[in-house]
This record gives C-alpha cells, structure tokens and sequence, in this order.
C-alpha cells in the first residue's frame, strides 16, 4: 500500500486533537466504506484512512509516527503487525459501535509469541483422613505435567538447528486479511496461518518433543501437609506447574485439601465439637468420666447437679493452629439419658426418690400404677 501522508489522509493537520481525529475518520469511513461507496478506488482509500486512523488515534504510535514516519510504524519488528487490528467484526450490528464507537479506543494488547512465557497453573485436589490434617503429615503427590523437552530445551527444534522468524508474519503471528461481510470487504487480523501463531518455523522439528517443545512428564513431589490443615485450603508449590514458553519459567501447582470427616468428631475451624451420654444419675450426683479428644482420651469432670445439654469446653484439646502457637478448644455437650426401660429393683428405688423428694407422680403403665398406688397409700 502506498504511504500517503497520514494526516493528509484523514486531513487534518499535525496538531489535531483526538477528538479531530476520531471526527475526521468517522466522516470518511462512511463517504469510502465499499459498502456505501462503489466508485473506483474508494475501496483502496478506505484502507488508507483506515491504516492512518490506527496509527493516528493510538497515542505511541502516533508519536512514532511523527518521529520516524511511516517507517517507524510499519517496518518489521515494529507495531504495524502486532499491533491492535483494525476490525475483527463479527456481524453488522458491531461495525458501528467498533469503527464508530469506542472500539478503537481500546487497548488490546498482543503478546509477542516469541517472548518468554510463564507457564500455566495447575490445581490438584487433595484427599486427606480426619486425623492427618490434625496430626500433620509428609506424602507425596503425582500428576502429569508439560515439561520442558530436555532434547531441544524447549525450542522445538532439532539439535544443532533453531527456529526462524516466520515470514509470513515478520514473527508477530497475526496477518491483516481482508474479507467479504455483510458491511463490504474489512480488514482484520488474524492468527498467522503459516507458524499458527507462534511467529517461527521450526524446519526440523526435534524428534523427541515433535517440534512442541515441551513433553508430557509424570511429577512426584513431597508434601509436607501442616497439622492443622482445614477443608478449603489451598498450599501453592511454586514451580510446579506446566513448563513456560520461550524459556519462561514454570507456573505453580496449588493444592487444595478436602479433608475425610470423622464418625467421632465435628471439626468447625480449630475447635472440635462432641457429644457425651451421661446418665441421670451422673448429671444429678456428678462424675468424673473420660471423653474421646483428637489427642487421645481426657478426664471431664462432671459437677452434681449438671443440666442436659451442657457444654464443657476442653481448653486446648481442638485442633492445632496452622502457624502454631497451640491449639483450639474441644466443646463437649452432655447427653442426659432417660433410661427406656427400668426393671423393679430400679423402679422401686424411684418412687422412693419420688416420696423423698415429695411429689406426686402418676407413672403411666397399669400394673405398675396399682402397685405404686398402693405403695404411696399404705405408707400414709
Ligand atoms: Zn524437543
Ligand atoms: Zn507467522
């Protein structure tokens, strides 16, 4: 295309605004749009405003431009390739919002395929018994990665070759195509057709990668998992994760921690939550009993007269605090059981616990009713 002067093409002068510019481009993109123009050579010009406005609305380049002129933005290596494109609509109804609107304004940036890349992140769940996130625990994790081909060192290509600057391309991996929509023919840019992208060609690939650079690897790494570890929490393992690209370094792997529930204990953060049955005899003498803790079993005493659903708290006897200094608490909720069923020697003592407590009570249960009846009476 012939480098007219940009500013003569959108016709304005070096010092017009933004706001100039974007005003000038509007009027002459709907006079040359090959959709609304048919007259010879509208078409060509359309581009022209079209490669000017890119370089004229776009601050750096702009200043480029003014610098260095067109050279400056359109020789190899520089912005005019891996610049923002022009375009990229998809039906009719976008065009105007993207060459009208505030499409142009913004800033895609475009990587350079050929700058080193940190690779990608990996996530692996863990599984882990109730007790080994109390009690901490050392094991090891295996999983399949994209490791860097140890042949070729990640280049792709055969010993003793390199990959060169695809030509197609000058190595940005974008190409402007020009296409047929419903709007006329527009520019757009495309990924590269010949590197797919990459912005090199390997002519000889390496034999053991295929020319990808990377394999896929299986990687065993030790964990440590700290006691104390909940449900939820992620550990992240830096470099651990897939191979980067152009000598980028490794992305990490994190690791989440699904913890097994337990039969005897509820964990809810650092404190651990049970339930003890005690009879109501304990709750209304008091006792001393043991209860089953995640360090083994502790004594608790229960003072007489004790009411159902009582809470003790077991100072220290939760869970360990990931970044130390101690543990949580253990709460332990008493269970009063009522027994179902008594036999005569119990029953008996009952209703003299009833007189001794001076009540008046009438037992459910036939036979018993009588019985305890003329009890209560003949003692009368
Ligand atoms: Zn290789
Ligand atoms: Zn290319």
């Amino acid at each position: 295309m012939a480098q007219e002067d940009y500013y003569k093409v959108l016709g304005v002068d070096r010092n017009a605004s933004e706001q100039e510019i974007n005003t000038a481009y509007r009027k002459l993109a709907k006079k040359y749009h090959p959709d609304l123009n048919h007259e010879p050579g509208a078409e060509q010009k359309y581009k022209q405003v079209n490669e000017a406005y890119e370089v004229l609305h776009d601050k750096q380049k702009r200043a480029q431009y003014d610098q260095f002129g067109s050279a400056g933005v359109n020789g190899q290596g520089g912005f005019n390739g891996a610049g923002q494109g022009f375009g990229g609509f998809g039906d009719f109804g976008d065009i105007f919002g993207d060459i009208f609107g505030q499409g142009f304004g913004g800033q895609r940036q475009r990587v350079d395929p050929t700058a080193p890349q940190r690779g990608e992140d990996l996530d692996y769940t863990l599984t882990i018994d109730f007790m080994d996130a109390i009690n901490g625990k050392k094991t090891q994790v295996s999983y399949t990665r994209n490791e860097t081909c140890g042949t070729c060192h990640g280049t792709g290509a055969e010993k003793g070759t390199h990959p060169i600057t695809c030509d197609k391309c000058h190595g940005s991996g974008y190409m402007t195509v020009t296409q047929q929509s419903a709007f006329g023919m527009i520019q757009r840019q495309t990924v590269c057709d010949k590197c797919h992208g990459k912005g090199v060609i390997i002519e000889h690939p390496c034999k053991t990668c295929h020319g990808a650079g990377v394999v896929e690897a299986k990687n065993t790494i030790e964990v440590d998992i700290p006691a104390g570890i909940d449900n939820g929490q992620q550990l992240r393992y830096e470099g651990q994760g897939e191979a980067g690209k152009n000598g980028g370094p490794y992305g990490d792997l994190y690791i989440s921690y699904r913890i097994k529930p337990s039969k005897e204990f509820e964990r809810r953060g650092n404190t651990i939550y049970t339930t003890v049955p005690i009879s109501f005899a304990q709750a209304t003498l008091g006792d001393e009993i043991k209860v089953k803790t995640v360090h083994g079993e502790k004594e608790l005493k229960i003072p007489a007269g004790t009411q159902p659903n009582k809470k003790f708290t077991l100072r220290g006897e939760g869970v360990p605090y990931i970044r130390g200094g101690g543990n949580g608490d253990q709460i332990t909720t008493v269970e009063v059981k009522i027994p179902k069923k008594v036999n005569e020697k119990q029953k008996e003592a009952l209703v003299d616990f009833v007189k001794a407590s001076g009540e008046s009570i009438t037992p459910q249960g036939k036979g018993f009713f009588e019985r305890l009846k003329d009890k209560l009476s003949g003692e009368d």
